[in-house]
């Protein structure tokens, strides 16, 4: 194709073992799909539908096994969090897809950061506005590699950790999520046609709170690899 302007480089999260890596289309995230999450944000955690938001591709900081790498703190926020997710990575695209077969169109999984600029995001949740300043940001999803779904299986449980300068701030299992990952993928493409290249972070369990600079931020999935970040 014959662009006007260099048309830059793709997305792309590491493969674990491998030197091949997933190119990325779209960043989906789910809200709220921890019950004490849900309740230290604020909420009720009703199983109402779940809610979701994106980030742009380019948000994406691939982050190798046995590396950390330098995130550098965001501008215009006083109070930026960390958020330890499981990520899914979407190989076989569609619409409608029923959570009895939604496993077949996960190529595998991953260990995601969803950092938050959480007080631009409370100001903006406050007036109904749209969370973009507060999620959306450059550098806001450091992402290990991915483990396939053919090697590794689906995780129903298993724990989910991250640690501050080795200090523990969010524990739990990935069977607390509110809505599943078979569920979850159900419910998004309902409103999108998913691609393969999509990824979705499935939501953060509670202990959510402020990195600063020099901190070290580890955080894993018990089966699905580790992410370690320093904030500079
Ligand atoms: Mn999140």
């Amino acid at each position: 194709m014959n662009f006007v302007i260099p048309p830059g480089p793709r997305p792309a999260v590491l493969v674990a073992g491998t030197s091949a890596s997933f190119p990325v289309r779209r960043v989906y995230c789910v809200g709220r799909n921890y019950a004490a999450h849900a309740r230290e944000m604020g909420s009720d955690p009703v199983r109402e539908a779940p809610f979701f938001f994106l980030k742009p591709a380019d948000a994406i900081v691939p982050v190798a096994a046995s590396i950390t790498v330098d995130i550098p703190y965001p501008p215009q926020t006083a109070n930026y969090h960390h958020e330890v997710e499981l990520v899914v990575a979407i190989g076989t695209g569609g619409t409608n897809i029923p959570a009895e077969s939604a496993n077949d169109h996960i190529w595998g999984y991953a260990v995601g950061f969803d950092m938050t600029r959480r007080d631009l995001q409370f100001a903006l949740r406050d007036k109904g506005r749209p969370w973009e300043l507060g999620k959306a940001f450059d550098h806001s999803a450091p992402i290990g590699p991915l483990f396939s779904a053919s090697q590794c299986g689906h995780p129903s449980h298993g724990r989910i950790w991250l640690t501050v300068n080795g200090a523990t701030r969010q524990e739990a299992d990935i069977s607390d999520l509110i809505w599943s990952v078979p569920e979850t993928i159900a419910h998004l493409s309902k409103y999108f046609a998913l691609y393969p290249g999509d990824l979705i972070f499935t939501g953060t369990p509670e202990g959510v709170g402020p990195v600063l600079r020099g901190d070290r931020v580890d955080g894993g999935v018990e089966g699905f690899g580790e992410l370690s970040i320093r904030i500079i």
